[in-house]
């Protein structure tokens, strides 16, 4: 290694949250214009996708669909499909829908638990090993993602303690893995790495993923400096959508663009590819009718084309 190398792995996973961080604020978006968008996003290469969520229609209209949506994922079985569900009953929609990878949020404040599920936290962490019990019951995997991981928009900073404490219980409950939230956009490296560090040796061989909102431009930071502390599971959406309806001042997901820009470009696989993403992007921006939030998107993809470099 030379002494102007970065540290960095030689792949990276992403999941792609479009389809339900990305499209829970908007206008419903009708079934076709959704296929559309399942179709351009499989087309980037990417094989974890994140369908839709199994919630209330009257908390979120725009995922109704979700049974809907749920019966056309055989067509594309080369992807690991999996739902967000709220609750046990939600859990049990998603298994006979045929979707047995699950994920789970629990919010680490009260805060936005009650404003998110209805509940505090204790009574989230409660539910997980029901849920649990249906997605392993199902042959499938429960994935609790805690949200408000690092602040919340009603409680403050959340202690380093709490989003612990409530990541051990939920292993403990049953849940595969983890995946920590940030919610409202607001952390920074310094404090992704202390947080992943405290999770990881509270919860030795269980993989933790990170999910970023990218509101006040730390989004990109954030995402290397957890792949620096050995992350290797980043969500992301196409073209920055996302927000939480719950969440005062959420905006969207750190965009799947820049993030494989970002990547590829240091030389880390992601399995993306970068002109499929943007194609799907446009689709995406076609489906809900309004500009995407994604820089790269905007610009239009690498200044210099490949072909030209190498010359
Ligand atoms: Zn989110």
């Amino acid at each position: 290694m030379n002494e102007f190398d970065l540290v960095l792995p030689a792949e990276i996973d992403v999941r792609e949250v479009g389809m339900r961080d990305g499209l829970q604020l908007e206008a419903p978006v009708p079934l076709d214009a959704k296929l559309e968008m399942l179709e351009a996003l499989v087309a980037t290469g990417v094989r974890r996708i994140e369908a839709t969520s199994f919630v209330s229609p009257k908390a979120v209209p725009a995922l109704a669909d979700a049974d809907q949506v749920a019966a056309e994922l055989g067509r594309w079985p080369e992807v690991h499909w999996s739902a967000l569900v709220a609750n046990p009953r939600g859990a049990v929609r998603a298994v006979d829908a045929g979707v047995a990878d699950l994920e789970y949020v629990v919010s680490a404040s009260d805060g936005h638990s009650r404003a998110n599920a209805g509940c505090t936290t204790a009574e989230a962490v409660g539910r997980v090993g029901e849920i649990a019990g249906l997605a392993h019951g199902a042959g499938g995997s429960l994935e609790v993602i805690i949200a408000t991981a690092w602040d919340c928009p009603f409680d403050g900073r959340t202690p380093i303690t709490r989003t612990v404490d409530v990541a051990r219980a939920a292993v403990t409950a049953g849940a595969d893995q983890l995946c920590l939230g940030d919610t409202i956009g607001t952390t920074t490296p310094l404090r992704v790495v202390q947080l992943l560090d405290a999770v990881r040796r509270a919860c030795p061989g269980i993989p933790v993923g990170v999910h970023f909102h990218d509101t006040r431009g730390t989004g990109q930071a954030n995402a290397l400096a957890a792949i620096q502390a050995g992350v290797t599971q980043l969500d992301a959406s196409i073209g920055g959508l996302g927000g939480c309806p719950f969440a005062p001042g959420a905006s969207g997901n750190i965009a799947t663009e820049e993030l494989v820009y970002m990547l590829e470009e240091s030389g880390v696989r992601t399995g993306l590819d970068l002109d499929a993403v943007l194609a799907a992007a446009r689709v995406t921006e076609r489906a809900v009718g309004h500009q995407l939030p994604s820089s790269l998107y905007r610009a239009g993809g690498r200044s210099v084309p490949r072909a030209l470099e190498t010359r």
